[in-house]
């Protein structure tokens, strides 16, 4: 029985850090006009009210999205940054921030006519929830479908996909301690059915660093062109958490790389504290 529920973590600075990257990625690649399909193997929620028991209950919104959302209108000039805070008024009033949007959401603003969606959920009651969804913000767009299935069985079953482009997310909650290996074997698997896919890959950075497992073994899939992206904001070396988040993408759109390390070095000096952001091609073109 899965326990995780990521109410508790909503808006964290991973949370940043991960819908950060997949704005700049679904944006660049919906700039081209040939139709995708979007895959969220671990679709969570969908949306996350801030006042719910469970995310008052963790609070991490208040070190994460919060700070930078208060601080919007001092931010250096960074174009992916203001946009992407400007996405969150669509949920939220100017004076305050109520909700904080999930994978899901942040996918189907970017959907067009032509796109489609897939969201894959195994927890009963998240996968309730996705209905809220539907209901808020204007509803889930038409081509959007909610699935309650293992994600990452799903994703290679159902491959090739109905339109030329696609672009997977795949971020579970590595409750499961094999999840590191068979996300790297998902990957593979992809890459094998589908060349061109794009795919985002979320993993934590935790003492115990299993997260190069994940590393080693997409390297060892044979597959090329892995960009890494880590966002470390508290010493390892102190306490047990995770230290920070890191994003792992397969066939990232061209200049992704210059984008994202301009925004997180961005990120990394306003969280401050000794936050940095380090990233690199994990295997090269
Ligand atoms: N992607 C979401 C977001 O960014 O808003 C957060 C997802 S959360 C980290 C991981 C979710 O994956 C949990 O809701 C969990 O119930 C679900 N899950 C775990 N194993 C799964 C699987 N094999 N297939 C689909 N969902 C799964």
């Amino acid at each position: 029985m899965l326990a995780y529920q990521h109410a508790y973590h909503a808006g964290n600075i991973a949370d940043v850090h991960k819908h950060l990257t997949l704005f700049a990625l679904s944006r660049q690649m919906t700039a081209k006009t040939s139709s995708i399909t979007f895959v969220d193997t671990h679709a969570g929620r969908g949306l996350y009210p801030l006042d719910a028991t469970e995310t008052q209950r963790g609070g991490e919104y208040r070190d994460g999205v919060l700070p930078l959302w208060q601080a919007r209108d001092r931010l250096q000039d960074d174009d992916l940054l203001d946009d992407w805070l400007a996405a969150l008024d669509l949920l939220n009033p100017r004076t305050k921030l109520e909700c904080y949007p999930g994978s899901p959401w942040w996918f189907a603003q970017m959907m067009r006519e032509g796109d489609r969606l897939e969201l894959y959920e195994l927890h009963p009651r998240e996968y309730a929830h996705l209905d809220d969804l539907s209901v808020a913000a204007g509803g889930l767009p038409v081509a959007a479908r909610r699935h309650f299935a293992d994600g990452l069985e799903a994703v290679v079953k159902h491959l090739p996909v109905p339109t030329p482009r696609l672009c997977v997310l795949i971020d579970p909650s590595y409750e499961v301690k094999r999840d590191y290996l068979t996300v790297a074997e998902t990957l593979g698997k992809i890459g094998a059915k589908a060349r061109h896919a794009v795919v985002a890959i979320w993993y934590p950075l935790l003492p115990e660093e299993r997260h190069l497992e994940l590393l080693e073994a997409s390297r060892a899939t044979g597959l090329r062109k892995l960009l890494r992206s880590e966002l470390r904001y508290r010493d390892p070396g102190k306490g047990r958490g995770m230290y920070g988040s890191g994003m792992l993408l397969f066939n990232p759109p061209w200049r992704l790389d210059d984008e994202l390390r301009q925004s997180f070095d961005h990120l990394a000096a306003f969280y401050g504290g000794g936050a940095s952001h380090h990233l690199d091609w994990w295997v090269e073109e």
